[in-house]
């Protein structure tokens, strides 16, 4: 094995929140390494039209600002690699970070690790990813022009993804477990005011038919969940938007997670129960969630991470 890396702060996650901490800790000297994942950019690089991120009047494409953010951490001096966190030990200081058989080890580590889409745990939803059932619609959505399509869910996600996928589809049904939608109003509406778009209320989908490769989804058996009634329904493609679960595998064994799997810091602070590792973004908020509250959180580990090194004396 070759001998071990060492840097002053390694940011684990390269969404808005770990390149924003990338920026601060870059322009704070720290030559900030960041191993970016294996979906470098995170959630907004699988998203379409950003319209929420202040300082963009017009909006802009979720891939685009999150290559407006590197280019923003590269520029002071962040250096970026494509690599994929394995193993972490935070038992002992410097903290070890492994990329397979690369060792990394590190004063100071920042989580920024996000969350990842959740699937409804059926075997068939399993067996026909990437045959018709995906969790992106912005990445799969091309594949359906003229067909019909079932979003899974009720929140946000749900809406915007239905009414991207109307750009392609010839039919869009929203599936939702309950009659009433988590989405905000604006979202719903959009939504409700789409033609391609039919809700299909209090009904969940216990079964996804088709054979990969064989054409993929053919169909879905949708379950109501008021009368426990059972009914087929042709399909083409499965859509989920149910929501994400965080990313926290790696670090179960040194940090806490609340009861939604979250990391937990301490109040009003991205710091960890173990002094020098801080946690940012998705990866601990499951209020919020959004790319702004992400990026203010990695600007807090940053500016955590940067104060407790110059107390250690160690920058
Ligand atoms: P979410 O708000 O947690 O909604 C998940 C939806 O999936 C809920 O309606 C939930 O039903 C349903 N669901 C969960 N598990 C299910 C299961 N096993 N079977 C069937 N249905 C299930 O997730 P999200 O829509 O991904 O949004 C997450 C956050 O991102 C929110 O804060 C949202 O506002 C934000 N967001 C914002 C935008 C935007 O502003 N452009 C876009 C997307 C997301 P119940 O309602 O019954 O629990």
């Amino acid at each position: 094995m070759s001998k071990a890396q060492h840097e002053n702060v390694i940011i684990i996650g390269s969404g808005p929140a770990g390149l924003t901490a990338a920026i601060y800790a870059a322009r704070a000297d720290l030559n900030p390494l960041v191993l970016e994942g294996n979906q470098p950019g995170g959630q907004l690089t699988i998203t379409t039209e950003v319209e929420n991120y202040p300082g963009f009047v017009e909006g802009i494409q979720g891939p685009e600002l999150m290559e407006v953010f590197r280019n923003q951490a590269q520029r002071f001096g962040a250096q970026t690699k494509f690599e994929h966190v394995t193993k972490v030990d935070f038992s002992e200081r410097p903290f070890r970070v492994w990329v397979g058989d690369n060792l990394y080890t590190s004063d100071a580590v920042i989580i920024s690790t996000g969350a990842s889409a959740k699937w409804l745990g059926l075997a068939s939803e399993k067996k026909l990813q990437g045959y018709g059932v995906s969790a992106c619609a912005t990445c799969d959505g091309f594949f359906f022009r003229d067909k019909k399509v079932i979003v899974v869910g009720g929140g946000d996600s749900a809406m915007e993804e239905a009414t991207f996928l109307t750009k392609f589809a010839s039919k869009v049904y929203i599936v939702h477990r309950r009659d009433e939608f988590r989405a905000s109003k604006i979202m719903e509406h959009r939504a409700a005011s789409n033609p391609k778009i039919e809700f299909v209320l209090n009904s969940v989908i216990t079964e996804i038919q088709g054979e990969p490769g064989a054409g993929g989804v053919t169909g879905v058996t949708l379950e109501n969940t008021q009368t426990g009634e059972t009914r087929e329904m042709p399909i083409d493609g499965v859509f989920l938007a149910i929501g994400h679960k965080p990313n926290t595998d790696l670090f179960t064994d040194y940090l806490p997670t609340n009861d939604a799997g979250y990391l937990i810091t301490k109040p009003d602070s991205t710091a960890t129960d173990i002094p020098g590792v801080y946690a940012c973004g998705d990866v601990r908020d499951s209020v919020y969630r959004q790319a702004i509250t992400a990026a203010g959180n990695g600007c807090m580990a940053a500016i955590e991470a940067e104060r407790w090194l110059a107390e250690q004396e160690i920058v």
